[in-house]
């Protein structure tokens, strides 16, 4: 999940803000309840279950990324009302202006992810880790999921810096991230691979079963619309 640039629909209000603020402290302590009930099972939950629900949900973030992205760079118009404004037209003109995104600071990046995963982690605390595997399995893939929509934005910011600082190149080498090589590939017209922007783990096989290409002709024999209709007019 991703909303590049904001700054460049409309400006980035005070009170948009506050909401991005609000959110990413909700995140912040949402994540941490959740996690505190697992960390408190100690030795418990330090088993493959966990370790695989961890890495099921980091895929499913870049997953989640991949198909919002591909979602708001696909389908409906800048003119939809309030999905237009709010994802549409950043989505695309990140197209256009790809370093908009670098001028974000915490917040403006970070905010609107963490208003969208406060709800799953809020559902996550209805399930008790200490009931047995699936629970304490479902709620360590919430928290992995959710961590990594939140990191999304951030990710990405950090793949079209300019200036990389050392830390950074180094944990680009490590591939556990979004790397700038792997992304300029999204970038390329039309715009239409390599959707995931978490990690692009998923990308080389999404792309190589035409995941997207083939939800597209669902989609347009279902309603008759035309996969990237408006791209023309956004230039
Ligand atoms: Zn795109
Ligand atoms: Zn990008």
């Amino acid at each position: 999940m991703s909303t590049p640039s904001r700054e460049s629909l409309s400006h980035y209000t005070p009170g948009a803000r506050l909401v991005d603020s609000l959110g990413i402290v909700g995140f912040f302590a949402a994540a941490a309840l959740n996690g505190a009930r697992v960390l408190a099972l100690g030795a418990e939950a330090a088993d493959s279950v966990t370790a695989a629900a961890l890495f099921a949900g980091y895929l499913g973030a870049d997953v989640a990324s991949g198909t919002v992205h591909w979602f708001f760079d696909t389908w409906l118009s800048a003119q939809t009302p309030v999905l237009g404004s709010m994802f549409v037209r950043p989505f695309r003109e990140h197209h256009v202006d790809p370093l908009a995104i670098t001028r974000h600071d915490f917040v403006e990046t970070n905010g609107s992810n963490c208003l969208a995963t406060v709800p799953i982690l809020l559902a996550a605390l209805a399930f008790d880790p200490a009931a047995g595997a699936l629970p304490r399995a479902g709620v360590v893939f919430a928290v992995s999921l959710c961590l990594g929509v939140f990191a999304t934005n951030q990710l990405h910011k950090w793949a079209h810096l300019p200036e990389r600082p050392p830390w950074l190149r180094a944990l680009h080498a490590t591939r556990l991230v979004l790397r700038p090589d792997h992304h300029a590939v999204h970038h390329r017209a039309p715009y239409a691979r390599h959707y995931c922007i978490t990690t692009g783990w998923m990308n080389p096989l999404l792309d190589r079963i035409g995941f997207y290409r083939r939800l597209e002709l669902g989609i347009s024999a279902l309603t008759g619309a035309t996969a990237r209709a408006e791209d023309a007019q956004l230039g």
